[in-house]
């Protein structure tokens, strides 16, 4: 089966990554057909616009989207495709690999982000002190995002935690919180626990075994995704997806890492972990297990690292490496 697969390689590690991933990807059996697409600070400066319209209709015309990342036009490209393509659940999963420097050997969970509305719906405007930010939460998106993760765990996981700050934020996040124990209700087979986040930020430091899928508003889930990519030995480490109704978009979690980038010191795991996830979401589930046990010797290998897990390889040579356990 051939795939119109969008790739948006971006700015600085964003560049590095991609093209690792995709000279592994190519050993693998599969009809992948590649259309690039421009976004980030370079395109802004060379054509005065951070995510072309060409790009968006890039993405919304292909089966799946490999995104590097972008920098400081983050808000205008990855933030926008989340809204403009209605990618409203960011998944990322925090797994601990052997190799690695995880703080622990044996975390398998998954954050649940809500990735349409939350603190990034980008309405900012000063005040004659300051500047307000509009945090905008609703039934619609929060029963979607928590319907999700709930299906997630039917067929994944045992448990999920939903995390909010009811106690403080009584009308956004009370209605969160609301809607979250509405929609567990519907899935009585399935444990359900909810959290404050400062509570859940302790949590993942003190007792991280004891999640499983941690469902959340936006900025809750960006953050507490870093803390759990922390956990696991680095932001190299963590993949994600943006899963809409009709497009889905996959990524590193980590961003355009100026201080390292055109060095090729940057890992290129989160982004091969992405096309990990990217071939499950096509259903192309055997070459997905290819991938990742090829990731996973190399790691456990521990022979051709890059220098954020401990290792003197670059880019490239751990991105061989991969490959060649697939030739
Ligand atoms: P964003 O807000 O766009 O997510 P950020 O502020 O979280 O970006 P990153 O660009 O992700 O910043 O980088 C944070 C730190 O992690 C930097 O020191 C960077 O070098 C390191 N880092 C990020 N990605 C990688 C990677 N793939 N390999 C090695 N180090 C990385």
């Amino acid at each position: 089966m051939m795939y119109k697969i969008a790739v948006i390689p971006g700015d600085g590690i964003g560049k590095e990554v991609m093209e690792a991933c995709l000279n592994v990807l190519d050993t693998l059996d599969l009809n992948l057909n590649y259309e690039f697409g421009e976004a980030g600070d370079e395109c802004l400066k060379e054509y005065g616009v951070a995510l072309p319209k060409e790009t968006i209709n890039i993405v919304k015309n292909s089966d799946a989207c490999l995104f590097g990342a972008v920098g400081e036009s983050a808000a205008d490209v990855i933030v926008k495709l989340r809204h403009v393509l209605n990618l409203y659940a960011n998944l990322r999963p925090v797994k601990s690999y052997p190799g690695t420097n995880a703080l622990f050997d044996d975390l398998d969970f998954i954050i649940v982000r809500e990735n349409t509305e939350g603190m990034y719906v980008g309405e900012e405007e000063y005040t004659d002190d300051g500047a307000i930010a509009k945090r905008i939460i609703t039934r619609h998106a929060s029963e979607r995002i928590c319907d999700f993760a709930f299906k997630y765990a039917r067929d994944n996981k045992k448990k999920v935690t939903g995390v909010h700050k009811a106690n403080v934020l009584k009308k956004t996040d009370g209605l969160f919180k609301k809607v979250f124990y509405e929609v567990s209700d519907k899935y009585n087979d399935i444990e359900s626990e909810d959290y404050h986040v400062d509570a859940t930020a302790m949590y993942l430091l003190t007792r991280p075994q004891s999640f499983d899928v941690i469902v959340t508003t936006n900025l809750f889930g960006d953050i507490l995704s870093d803390e759990g990519a922390g956990l696991v030995g680095g932001l190299g480490l963590i993949p994600s997806g943006n899963i809409g109704e009709n497009n889905a978009l996959f990524e590193p979690v980590h961003g355009s890492a100026p201080d390292i980038a055109g060095k090729g010191l940057a890992n290129p795991t989160a982004m091969l972990l992405s096309a990990v996830m990217m071939l499950k979401y096509l259903n192309e589930q055997e070459n997905a297990e290819l991938l990742n046990n090829a990731i996973l010797d190399t790691l456990k290998e521990g022979k051709y690292l890059t220098s954020d897990m401990g290792g003197k390889s670059s880019t490239m040579e751990m991105a061989n490496q991969i490959k060649n356990k697939l030739l």
